[in-house]
């Protein structure tokens, strides 16, 4: 790597935290130390932009981080920042420091941000961390392996239970608006029917009448996966137990999908984007985003990024439908 101008670099974890946040972290710190850059781990977000809250990061400030989940530097959402009074914030706080450029860790809100400050004349580098694995440039976000396997695990747990009592049970995973975890969480937990919003459900065909089918061939107990943007799981447990008699019971997995220690994949994928970053800052280049296509870390201008749509495979959701029979 080459260090042109850029001396002094900032590093925030912006939005929904998820785990490899500290992975990120940790590499930009390392990489910037390394070209002798000063580096500041901004906390709270935008916030700590706004407000001169940080704090300078050595080598050794981000030992023992990489097998953690959240975030040490904290997250935040600030509507603040959206306005004109906190960017100027934003700005002289970067004057005072002497900062000449920031890597933003977040989802898409924060990759606004990081646009908006690079418009500003601060470039901006912005790395996609969140569970969801939203983000339309990027076919993997950091965070989205180690939600997959907590997903996985937790289910898992609750089919024992489903098995031995021959019941049914109904899960709402996360996702926001996105039915990647569902879908392949609902593959790698062989779930009767699935239901995310990219695709259009009938509830006695796709749930019902899937459960009844199984059911003449011997299927007693069941796991049902809802995503989040669809919801009600507690009136589609009464539904199906009213409808095909088989005691049904609704778990909104929650939180549990946000943290833990990230898993191999994530602590990868989060280093790599995490020193790619500090690499284009060194030369100079901001407005962009590092993401993945086809395992390959690349990076592209994030008002572009954030014109393009993620869609979830239709195709895995025909596999999932044809083997969970
Ligand atoms: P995520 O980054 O996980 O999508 P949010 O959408 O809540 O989370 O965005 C995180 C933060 O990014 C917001 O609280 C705000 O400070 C900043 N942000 C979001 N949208 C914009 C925007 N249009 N312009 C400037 N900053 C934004």
């Amino acid at each position: 790597m080459e260090n042109n101008a850029m001396k002094t670099i900032g590093v925030l974890t912006s939005g929904g935290d998820a785990p490899g946040m500290n992975a990120a972290i940790r590499a930009v710190v390392r990489a910037g130390c390394e070209l002798g850059m000063t580096v500041y781990g901004i906390n709270r977000g935008y916030n700590g932009l706004m407000e001169n809250d940080m704090v300078k990061m050595g080598l050794r400030d981000v030992s023992d981080i990489i097998n953690r989940g959240g975030t040490i530097l904290r997250s935040a959402r600030s509507d603040r920042f959206k306005t004109e009074d906190g960017m100027q914030a934003a700005l002289r706080t970067c004057r005072e420091r002497g900062i000449d450029g920031v890597v933003v860790i977040g989802g898409d809100g924060s990759f606004r941000g990081a646009r908006d400050l690079s418009l500003h004349g601060i470039p901006c580098v912005a790395l996609p961390g969140t569970i969801d694995n939203d983000i339309g440039c990027c076919d993997y976000t950091i965070g989205y392996d180690t939600a997959l396997n907590t997903i996985m695990q937790m289910v898992d747990r609750i089919r024992d239970t489903t098995e031995s009592h021959d019941r049914c049970a109904v899960v709402e995973v996360m996702g926001r608006g996105a039915g990647y975890l569902a879908l392949n969480a609902g593959i790698a937990c062989g779930a009767t029917s699935i239901l995310i919003p990219e695709i259009e459900y009938d509830f006695d065909r796709d749930v019902i009448q899937r459960m009844v089918r199984t059911q003449r061939s011997g299927k007693v107990h069941f796991v049902i996966i809802v995503s989040e943007a669809i919801g009600g799981v507690e009136e589609m447990a009464k539904r199906i137990q009213k409808e095909t008699g088989v005691e049904s019971r609704a778990t909104i997995l929650g939180h549990v999908q946000r943290g833990g220690s990230p898993t191999v994949k994530d602590r990868l994928v989060a280093s790599q984007m995490g020193h790619k970053a500090v690499e284009l800052l060194s030369q100079g280049i901001g407005n962009r985003i590092v993401a993945m296509q086809n395992e390959k870390i690349y990076d592209c201008d994030i008002s572009e990024a954030l014109t393009m749509k993620s869609s979830v495979d239709l195709d895995l959701y025909k596999v999932a439908m044809d083997i969970s029979i």
